[in-house]
């Protein structure tokens, strides 16, 4: 077979997306060729294929898309050592350089030449994908492919709730996208005394907050005295840790107001344009830490899911956000129930 079915980007446009027939892309010395098993859309895809400001920047049609998936290697370029055909993987669709000041000094994820698959070279919306082989992270075999599919988004959650110690804490997240629905999951399993959440718009993904253990979430209308709410519901304290997802600068100023003294805050949404902050009244006199969160780190937070993963009940609940599962060829068909916002996540099987 030399020719394969994928979702590509054709032309910069909302209507610009067509599954075709293209090459079966073949490996140079350092890359490996997947098969798929499931692949599974991302915020960013969807930002691909309504070809928003941000794509119509960062986007160069033509361009196979998607980054988040999982398969079985079929074929491996001649200087690849560390991966064999049958293996099980999945794959950081970070490329970093290897040669950067960051990579040098294991900050990999914010390499300073860095490449992501399906947005700057070919992804994984195809029944073949070929990535690095640096990129390649080899799943526990027990581990379904839908669940390893959405590693990438999962690693955002874990580097996010694992970059501070929620254990016993009181938690507010702002912005209940998938990761910040996978954020209410896992702060719950690391033990977090109490999950507040805010989603403005979306009832379906507070619902599903609240099935997998949110004390509270705050909808439309509810959120006029939630400082207030907040500070009583935490005995005066105020939130020991907020997670920002949302992206909303409203939610972020906001998200400030609802954090103890000494808290921390963790960063994971992205503004469109510049927030304003009261930095000496929120960040030095409150002796806020603020942390930013990007990609994934490699791979700790990849070891820290295959650790997660083997615990069933985890497992268990992640496995309830993914919501909606097609076979590739209804690919137009997923990516309208993602569009909808009435899903989890949505994966593809092939
Ligand atoms: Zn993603
Ligand atoms: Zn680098």
């Amino acid at each position: 077979m030399s020719k394969m079915k994928a979702v590509v980007k054709v032309r910069g446009e909302p209507n610009g997306t067509e599954m075709m027939m293209v090459d079966l892309p073949k490996p140079g010395p350092d890359d490996v060729l997947i098969k798929n098993d499931v692949a599974s859309i991302c915020g960013t895809d969807v930002h691909i294929f309504n070809w928003d400001n941000w794509a119509s920047k960062r986007i160069k049609p033509p361009l196979l898309y998607g980054h988040e998936f999982a398969g079985h290697v079929v074929e491996v370029g001649s200087k690849v050592k560390n991966t064999k055909a049958g293996d099980y993987v999945s794959g950081e669709c970070h490329i970093a350089c290897g040669r950067c000041h960051q990579c040098k000094i294991g900050q990999a994820h914010v390499c300073r030449n860095m490449k992501v698959f399906g947005i700057d070279v070919p992804g994984v919306f195809a029944e073949y994908a070929c990535i690095p082989a640096t990129n390649v992270w080899k799943n526990d075999r027990d581990v379904s492919p839908e669940l390893c599919s959405i590693q990438d988004p999962f690693g955002n959650a874990v580097h996010s709730v694992y970059s501070t110690d929620v254990k016993g804490k009181d938690v507010v997240i702002l912005g209940l996208g998938p990761i910040g629905i996978m954020c209410v999951m896992l702060c719950k399993h690391a033990g977090a005394a109490n999950v507040f959440a805010v989603e403005k718009k979306n009832e379906y993904r507070s619902e599903m907050a609240r099935k997998l253990g949110a004390t509270k979430v705050f909808g439309e209308g509810e959120t006029d005295g939630l400082t207030k709410e907040i500070f009583e519901l935490t005995k005066g304290k105020g939130a020991d840790v907020v997670l920002e997802m949302s992206g909303s600068t409203d939610a972020l100023t906001h998200g400030f107001d609802l954090l103890r003294t000494g808290g921390d805050m963790i960063l994971l949404g992205v503004y469109s344009q510049p927030a304003t902050i009261d930095v000496s009244k929120q960040i030095i006199f409150k002796y806020t830490t603020v942390r930013g969160i990007y990609g994934r780190r490699m791979w700790g937070d990849w070891q820290k899911m295959k650790e997660l993963f083997r615990d069933q009940n985890l497992r268990k609940d992640l496995t309830t956000i993914i919501t909606h599962k097609f076979t590739f060829d209804k690919f137009f068909d997923a990516m309208e129930t993602m569009r909808s916002g009435q899903s989890g996540k949505v994966v593809l099987k092939f």
